[in-house]
């Protein structure tokens, strides 16, 4: 491409990012970004460097999901780009916003298998709201400025946008830039108001009404909406993993600990910003009653009676329909006294259960205790990102939220290793709040080294590394106490250290709560490193979390 006097490609895409107000990058650097990340440092934005590119696609979407600004991972090309593959996937399934931006091979060489030449852009379609390469440096922010929009409009999710090394380099006059707005904020659409209409007088019928809560409403803010319909009608809910917080944990409505007989017994179903995904069993039976009905709130139509046929869909953003539907619903819909004891009883006998548990004696801690002691060292406040197995189920019945977007795990995918990266994103996007980031020790390796990456920016996240010893099983075999002693466990406190961050190793309740206060007086990150007892045993589960066919068995499991 000819080089003109003007505005390179590098330059123009960071301005046009400035425009649309991003601060924050997260990258690995190498050819042909070096102009860009030149450029972006030169232009004052924070740039994190990562250590691989499937953590900077993570910690970019963590950092949109908490500040609900747009996170932006730069990535180099070829295998540089498909390593960011997995985290395209996360947020497309997760439908969160981010905007990846990857340099590829020039424009000029294509198909002549150019250095590092992949096929980047139809690998990213599948997973993006949009995939494209950007054809000339003069329609930048016209590039910029619909990533944006397509990201966070409707349905969030990641956009993708190629740069051809050559893009990037050539120069254009300012006078032949097309120029383009800045993408505004997404529009938060009512829904039609006579389906709110057929809505309220399912609800007014129905005697054990539900609604669930998930992260689309966790997204939209629509805490305050939410809490305002189930307070007025006196309806419980049930959050999903990620929809924890939309309204507080501690609410007295708030059916969680009593999910099973929930979903079993309700006779009308509001899903809020949530799917009949497997996270709610599709809606069927044996986890939900064959005739129970369906409000459906979601910005997406296409989601609209997807899995199961719905009474009434409606289409638009989930704060201002439940707001609809409360104005339409309330007066006419009282509190279902006898449904809300019902589930009172259940939630407390449950509650009983885990208090036993969190407390049962034993030389090693299970991870009920283990979540115990941690709640009572960090308080409530705090920002969870949770990543394993066990360790994350358990995260969920144990750790509260009081706040929308203060929860964050394997989500949609079920994607192991993301802990570390999204707390990354998470502290970056708050740096004021505690993240406190809780992996089983075999989610802890996916992404581990990028612990180093907390180091190095001093990012103050507390890391709890739950060991019973996963890395140590083997399919179709029980590990025992004595397979599993103090000598037996890999020690990732050890890897913090070397690291030359704040470390800690646990191997007894006792021990847990003073290592847990150090760890939050040490400056920057801290790594807690914690012995299960990898006998132990989760609470007795009507339902497990998911079914599926050709599960993995360890004998004691
Ligand atoms: P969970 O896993 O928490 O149950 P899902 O990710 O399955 O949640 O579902 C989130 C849903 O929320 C998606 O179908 C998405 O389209 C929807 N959504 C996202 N933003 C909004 C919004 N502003 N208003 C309504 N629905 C939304």
């Amino acid at each position: 491409m000819v080089q003109l006097a003007g505005i390179n490609g590098a330059r123009l895409l960071v301005r046009s990012l400035r425009e649309h107000g991003v601060e924050s990058l997260f990258s690995v650097p190498g050819d042909p970004m070096g102009p860009f990340l030149e450029e972006a440092v030169e232009a004052g934005i924070d740039n994190y460097t990562i250590r691989h590119e499937q953590a900077i696609a993570m910690a970019a979407q963590a950092y949109s999901y908490v500040s609900r600004d747009i996170g932006v991972g730069a990535v180099t090309s070829g295998p540089a780009m498909t390593n960011a593959i997995t985290g395209l996937a996360t947020a497309w399934a997760n439908c969160w916003p981010m905007l990846l931006l990857g340099g590829s091979s020039e424009l000029g060489k294509r198909g002549l298998g150019d250095f590092q030449e992949l096929p980047q852009v139809e690998s990213a379609a599948p997973y993006s709201r949009w995939a494209v390469a950007v054809d000339e440096p003069r329609r930048i922010p016209w590039f910029v400025s619909e990533a944006v929009k397509r990201a966070t409009h409707g349905r969030p999710g990641p956009v993708y946008l190629d740069l051809p090394a050559d893009v990037l380099t050539a120069s254009v006059p300012e006078s032949e830039v097309e120029q383009h707005p800045v993408a505004p904020g997404p529009p938060r659409p009512a829904a039609d108001a006579a389906l709110v209409e057929r809505a309220a007088r399912a609800l007014a019928e129905s005697e054990r009404p539900l609604v669930l809560i998930g992260k689309g409403a966790a997204w939209a803010d629509a805490g305050t909406e939410a809490r305002a319909l189930v307070e007025e009608c006196g309806i419980p809910f049930v959050p999903s993993p990620m929809g924890k917080g939309v309204v507080p944990d501690d609410h007295p409505l708030n059916a969680a600990a009593a999910r099973s007989l929930a979903l079993r017994r309700a006779d009308l179903v509001i899903l809020a910003g949530a799917r009949f995904n497997w996270t709610f069993h599709f809606g069927r039976p044996p986890r939900f009653s064959e005739d129970v009905r369906v409000v459906q709130i979601d910005i997406e139509p296409s989601e609209i009676g997807l899995v199961r046929p719905v009474e009434a869909g409606l289409v638009g953003d989930v704060g201002v329909v439940l707001s609809q539907l409360r104005e339409a619903a309330g007066g006419r819909v009282g509190r279902r006294e006898e449904w809300i004891a019902e589930l009172a009883r259940e939630r407390d006998r449950n509650a009983t259960q885990i208090a036993q548990l969190a407390e049962a004696p034993g030389a090693r801690l299970n991870l009920y205790g283990m979540y115990r002691q941690i709640n009572e060292a960090v308080g409530p406040d705090a920002v969870v990102v949770a990543d394993g197995e066990a360790t994350m189920a358990i995260s969920r019945v144990m750790q509260p939220n009081a706040r929308p977007r203060e929860r964050l795990d394997a989500g949609t995918t079920g994607c192991m290793g993301v802990g570390i990266p999204y707390a990354i994103g998470a502290q970056i996007a708050r740096p004021g709040a505690r993240v406190v980031c809780a992996m089983g020790d075999f989610a802890a390796g996916w992404n581990g080294m990028d612990i180093e990456t907390a180091v190095r920016y001093e990012l103050p996240i507390l890391f709890v590394v739950a060991n019973n010893g996963s890395v140590r099983r083997r399919p179709g075999r029980a590990l025992s106490a004595e397979d599993f002693g103090p000598d037996d466990a890999v020690r990732y406190d050890r890897v913090m250290s070397a690291f030359g961050g704040h470390a800690e190793h646990v191997e007894s309740a006792p021990e847990l709560r003073p290592a847990l206060e150090r760890a939050l007086a040490a400056q920057g990150p801290a790594l807690v490193h914690v012995l299960i007892d990898p006998q132990a045993r989760r609470k007795e589960q009507a339902f497990g979390w998911l079914r599926r066919e050709g599960r993995t068995r360890y004998g004691a499991d």
